[in-house]
């Protein structure tokens, strides 16, 4: 298990549409496993294939920092069954340090991926959990959450934006 390195705003990887994963192979295996690691060491709640610059359609979420007893979950290959209700909260991004923005999201999400033993499985998740998979679900199609900003807010983080760019 090894910690990679976050990629930044900026790093051309985060705008490319990922590719589905074929098999879950030990290469797979190895990348989830430090993917969570990375995820733990950068106290986030969720990291995208993408964000460590693999290009596949993976993402983990990660909900201990808030509940002990969550347990780091891979979704592999993830398909948004349903959304339904709208809530806003402040939202982060592992590649935007220093960037938080209150955004409007469904409340409520079902989806469907594979989990590491290639098993498919179906999740309905609430709040922060369902935000979190929609926001990682995001980084799988290159779309990222400054996205979702308003014209207003994308103005105010500019210069920032500028700036982690420019470093990435
Ligand atoms: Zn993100």
């Amino acid at each position: 298990m090894a910690i990679r390195p976050i990629v930044k705003y900026g790093s051309a990887v985060l705008r490319e549409m990922s590719r589905p994963v074929g098999e879950i192979t030990s290469e797979i295996k190895d990348l989830v496993a430090d993917m969570t690691a990375t995820l733990k060491e950068a106290g986030g709640l969720g990291l995208a294939a993408a964000q460590v610059g693999v290009s596949l359609r993976i993402f983990i979420v990660d909900l201990s920092a808030l509940d002990i007893s969550a347990e780091p979950k891979a979704f592999i290959n993830p398909e948004i069954l349903e959304t339904s209700g709208a809530t806003e909260y402040e939202e982060g991004c592992l590649s935007f340090p220093g960037i938080y923005q209150l955004l409007t999201r469904p409340d409520h999400v079902r989806v469907r991926a594979l989990g590491l033993d290639g098993k498919e499985f179906v999740e309905e998740a609430d709040g922060i959990y369902a935000r979190a998979i929609l926001h990682e679900y995001d980084h799988l199609d290159g779309v990222l959450f400054i996205d979702h900003f308003s014209t207003v807010s994308r103005a105010l983080v500019d210069r920032k934006l500028k700036k982690l760019a420019k470093s990435a």
